[in-house]
């Protein structure tokens, strides 16, 4: 099957399994969104969703952020998973946003990624998510999904974005990125799976994944 059939079903599939696709991180502003993501690093989205409302109760703005300590927001974090960095990097951002930028976030790349603890990753959650440029930002379930499914040869990050890029559709990328995220969340266990039994492993999986598969 010619890569570009096999991304047109992958795509028609995932909009059957997710019509919908729920940002998973709760916020109520591109600020408190932006916050979010960068802590959601190495954690799962659950976790962060448990220590966002005390944290943005008293938090709500970069100006209210930029007022408590380090070591306040280091304490209401504790749970995620490097919260010490994570910490010192919220209250430098919004120390910088209401220096720099009137207590906004910027809405490019460059601007997104000039700050503390936020990667390319963060950046284009941030614009697919607040502010709806298209965006296709790549994390483990997805670049991990997208060799299996001989979208990409696996790389790196930067090869799998450039890849799912060329091949699907600008206007699907921003739901896109969520749906393979759900998928990869409810289908694919950290190992022992099989792949035939795989809605769409099933079919899209490459030979040499098959091959890799069978021997471990
Ligand atoms: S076989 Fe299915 S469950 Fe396993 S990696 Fe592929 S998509 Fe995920």
């Amino acid at each position: 099957m010619k890569r570009s059939e096999k991304a047109s079903r992958i795509l028609k599939m995932l909009e059957e399994l997710y019509p919908e696709t729920p940002v998973p991180l709760d916020n109520d502003s591109p600020f408190q969104l932006l916050i979010a993501v960068l802590m959601s690093a190495q954690t799962t989205d659950k976790k962060v969703n448990q220590v966002t409302p005390e944290l943005f109760r008293q938090g709500p703005d970069a100006a209210r952020m930029a007022t408590l300590e380090v070591s306040h927001i280091q304490e209401m974090i504790r749970e995620v998973g490097l919260a010490p960095t994570k910490a010192k990097n919220i209250s430098k951002l919004a120390k910088i946003l209401v220096e720099s930028y009137d207590g906004d976030i910027p809405d490019t790349f460059e601007g997104l990624e000039s700050l503390p603890g936020v990667g390319h990753k963060t950046a284009g959650v941030v614009m697919a998510q607040a502010f709806g440029v298209p965006a296709f930002p790549v994390d483990t379930h997805i670049h991990r999904l997208a060799a299996r499914w001989g979208l990409s040869n696996g790389t790196n990050v930067v090869k799998t974005e450039k890849d799912l890029k060329a091949i699907f559709p600008k206007e699907s990328w921003n739901k896109l990125h969520l749906q393979i995220i759900f998928f990869g969340r409810e289908y694919c266990p950290a190992r022992n799976h099989d792949l035939t039994q795989c809605p769409i492993c099933s079919w899209a999986a490459t030979k040499k994944r098959i091959a890799e598969e069978m021997r471990r």
